[in-house]
């Protein structure tokens, strides 16, 4: 993908803080982190996002960000969060896959998602929805 800014930083053609890399996954610094540390993990070939990505290749991400996640809670993160923004309307800014591992302290005023509540018999009716899905 010539435009895309995670290609050319896998390429080297962009500058990066690689903090990991093996054959078919690079890991960086995001350049706006939560809090320090902030880490991308990206598959070194163009998807889009999760949607576009072999089984195969989800897993060697997911592995990749398991290891950076034990890597950042050994220098000191207290907790770390693990999660990637797949479309526009979920956040997703770069449309080249990526796996965010966020260090986490008890203080760091990052807030998470608030919970909303079901109406009625909705809870049943979006997992029986999802279970069809899952099995047409
Ligand atoms: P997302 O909203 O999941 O698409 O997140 C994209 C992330 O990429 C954001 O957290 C940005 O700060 C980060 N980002 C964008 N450009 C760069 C870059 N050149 N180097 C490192 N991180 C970047
Ligand atoms: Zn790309």
């Amino acid at each position: 993908m010539e435009s895309c800014i995670f290609c050319k930083i896998v390429k080297g053609e962009l500058p990066s803080s690689k903090v990991y890399e093996d054959v078919d996954v690079f890991a960086f610094l995001d350049i706006k982190p939560v809090n320090p540390g902030h880490t991308l993990v990206i598959p070194k070939k163009h998807y889009v996002n999760v949607h576009d990505m072999p089984d195969e290749m989800v897993g060697k991400v997911a592995i990749a960000a398991k290891k950076v996640a034990d890597a950042i809670l050994k220098i000191g993160a207290k907790g770390v969060n693990i999660g990637t923004n797949n479309g526009k309307d979920a956040g997703q800014v770069v449309f080249h896959a990526h796996t965010h591992v966020m260090p986490r302290y008890g203080n760091d005023k990052f807030s998470l998602w608030v919970g909303k509540e079901y109406d009625g018999d909705e809870r049943q009716e979006v997992a029986e929805k999802i279970r069809q899905s899952l099995n047409p």
